[in-house]
């Protein structure tokens, strides 16, 4: 039964960049999310049944509109999101992409065959999970929703979808325009927040739920499922490190330092969240860093200067400087940054922090906005070891020269992902699993279509 308080409280929506009222949604409550996952449960047998082509088509043909449609969803994630809108625009068509290579893969996704002896065989098939909940954030909303639910689409799933509820709007109307082109019940759409997303994860018609956001309401939905049995696939927060060696240019590793912290608001999963930097090159490093800091501004008004919008909203830019106040409160010196701004909206300066000591939330904890905290370590060994004593497992970046440095990071840091001397890039398609406290399982490439899936032996031999 739904409950008076669950499908009453609206939620509301302000333009991070104004303040500005830009809507509100009301809340799914777990009627409605139960007849969501009734009516995708429905669907589920025939979508299975669909050849994988002709799924793929549909999947290709709404990646098409989508293509049709970025401008104005890009203003939208703007709008709801703060996100700068050329980042917004490059998001959803990534997504276009990512749903067009899916609809390419998912026909070719396949299992082994082997032969136990001459006249006896084991097919190994992949077949669909069943009903998907798709739970995804705000930071990246299209094109993380797009990756989902193309990969669950073209594998045979049906999939009810709760996009974040700091974009419901964007949310609902990507999700609309992909089930447009698919059969009634084959892709559900419910709004709300944590409590809709929770008896979403743990209603007993899932199968599969795929969550990319924060790590408590990961952990959440893994206690969840295992109630249910649905399995779980979680990317969740990182607190990335970013170790610079002696040896670098410490006016590139500036440039690579305020990439990784300030692109979209520091507001990626793989942000650059902590910063070791060798003691030798630490002044020149940490000047070139706050110059870095001042290009970033609030809005681009003059050339070499790059857009930092807003963070999400107030609640989050509370959370952002409530790392940063304490930092400094603690003792830390701060280089560029590091207050709340006057004026409407949520925005953050991008800010630079030294004088740093392990044990500081800001090192410790995932803090998500425009920050760059600089550990001064002795050398690279020193600040290699402070990367790798964390949870966190998500990503990790490197810049040294030492094809030595370079080895012993990439086999020592626990992290799905590591980058050396490139703090973002790699190449289209790649994926990795996170570990430790950020998730588990591939949340992209060909890999997802494994996780999608669930494979079926079949031994066939002949009448005796
Ligand atoms: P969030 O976990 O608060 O919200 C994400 C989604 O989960 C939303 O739709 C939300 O309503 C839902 N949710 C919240 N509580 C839930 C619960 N108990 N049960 C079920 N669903 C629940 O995260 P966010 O603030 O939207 O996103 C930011 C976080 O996402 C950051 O930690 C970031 O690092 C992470 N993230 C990770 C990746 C990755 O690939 N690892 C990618 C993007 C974002």
């Amino acid at each position: 039964m739904s409950t008076a308080s669950d499908v009453e409280t609206a939620i509301e929506i302000h333009d991070p960049a104004t303040g500005e009222f830009v809507g509100s949604v009301r809340p799914a409550g777990p009627d409605e999310v139960d007849a969501a996952v009734g009516r995708a449960r429905t669907a589920r047998d025939a979508w299975a049944r669909t050849a994988p082509g002709d799924r793929a088509g549909l999947v290709r043909d709404a990646a098409g509109a989508l293509r049709g449609v970025a401008e104005e969803f890009a203003r939208l994630n703007e709008t709801e999101t703060g996100r700068p809108y050329d980042d917004a625009l490059g998001g959803v068509l990534a997504a276009a992409g990512t749903l067009e290579q899916y609809a390419e893969l998912g026909p070719l996704h396949r299992g082994r065959s082997l032969q136990g002896s001459w006249d006896a065989t084991d097919l190994m098939v992949p077949e669909p999970r069943g009903v998907a909940a798709v739970i995804t954030p705000w930071n990246d909303p299209v094109a993380v929703a797009g990756g989902l639910i193309g990969a669950a689409l073209v594998t045979g799933n049906t999939v009810v979808h709760k996009p974040s509820e700091r974009c419901p709007h964007l949310g609902r109307r990507f999700a609309e325009l992909v089930a447009s082109f698919l059969p009634e019940g084959v892709l559900e759409i419910v709004d709300g927040a944590g409590p809709t997303g929770a008896a979403l994860s743990g209603h007993p018609s899932i199968d599969l739920v795929a969550h990319v956001g924060s790590i408590n309401a990961g952990r959440a939905i893994r206690q969840a499922a295992a109630g249910t049995g649905a399995h779980v696939l979680l990317e969740n927060g990182g607190n990335d490190p970013f170790v610079v060696d002696a040896d670098v240019d410490p006016r590139w590793a500036a440039e690579q330092a305020a990439l990784g912290s300030y692109a979209n608001g520091g507001q990626v999963c793989v942000s650059v969240e902590r910063i070791y930097c060798a003691a030798a090159i630490a002044e020149p490093f940490l000047d070139a860093l706050a110059e870095e800091a001042a290009r970033w501004v609030y809005r681009p008004s003059a050339a070499g200067e790059k857009a930092l919008g807003p963070v999400v909203d107030r609640r989050h830019r509370e959370h952002v400087h409530s790392h940063v106040a304490a930092a400094i409160e603690d003792g830390a010196r701060v280089h560029a940054g590091g207050f709340v701004p006057e004026g409407d909206g949520a925005f953050y300066p991008a800010t630079v922090l030294s004088g740093l000591t392990p044990a500081m939330t800001i090192l410790r904890e995932e803090t998500f906005g425009p920050v760059a905290p600089v550990r001064v370590v002795e050398d690279f060994a020193h600040g290699l070891a402070e990367a790798v004593d964390d949870p966190h497992g998500l990503a990790a970046t490197v810049l040294t020269g030492s094809i030595a440095h370079a080895q012993q990071a990439w086999r020592e840091l626990p992290v799905g992902t590591v980058k050396i001397n490139a703090v973002f890039g790699g190449a289209p398609g790649g994926a990795a699993e996170p570990r430790g406290v950020s998730g588990s399982g591939f949340g992209y490439g060909p890999e997802l279509l494994d996780e999608m899936t669930t494979t079926k032996v079949v031994h066939w031999s002949p009448l005796p």
